[in-house]
């Protein structure tokens, strides 16, 4: 009984997201267990992931846009997609920005995969 599945989860630790990517289960932040049912010692650490995360949001001042011409190509097809709504924009071109930010250019292999998800499917 100590060991309940989280209910976004289910226990798998990840979850599926809009655009066909895995992120870590915002409910039980990869634990994979209910965080009420397991007790209040995960708290803290919840807290304190969560707080470190708006912080890095609110010093580091982030660009709005790409910076590298692969990545500002890649934003505004993005941004001009037809099929994608504004939510799914604003987190592709967040991660464009993440991927530029990470490898200091976009790689084809990102590009393709970024496309992928703002074409329209047959
Ligand atoms: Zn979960």
């Amino acid at each position: 009984m100590s060991e309940e599945p989280c209910g976004i989860c289910g226990g798998d630790r990840r979850i599926a997201n809009s655009f066909g990517l895995t992120t870590t289960c915002p409910s039980c932040h990869g634990s994979g267990r209910r965080a009420e049912a397991h007790g209040f010692h995960d708290v803290t650490k919840t807290k304190e992931s969560h707080h470190r995360q708006s912080n890095r949001a609110a010093t580091v001042v982030k660009a709005q846009f790409p910076v590298t011409p692969a990545g500002i190509a890649l934003a505004t097809s993005v941004r001009d997609s037809t099929v994608c709504t504004a939510e799914v924009k604003a987190r592709l071109i967040q991660e464009i920005m993440d991927h530029e930010d990470r490898h200091g250019l976009i790689t084809k292999t990102f590009v393709k995969k970024v496309q992928q998800q703002i074409r329209p499917r047959a």
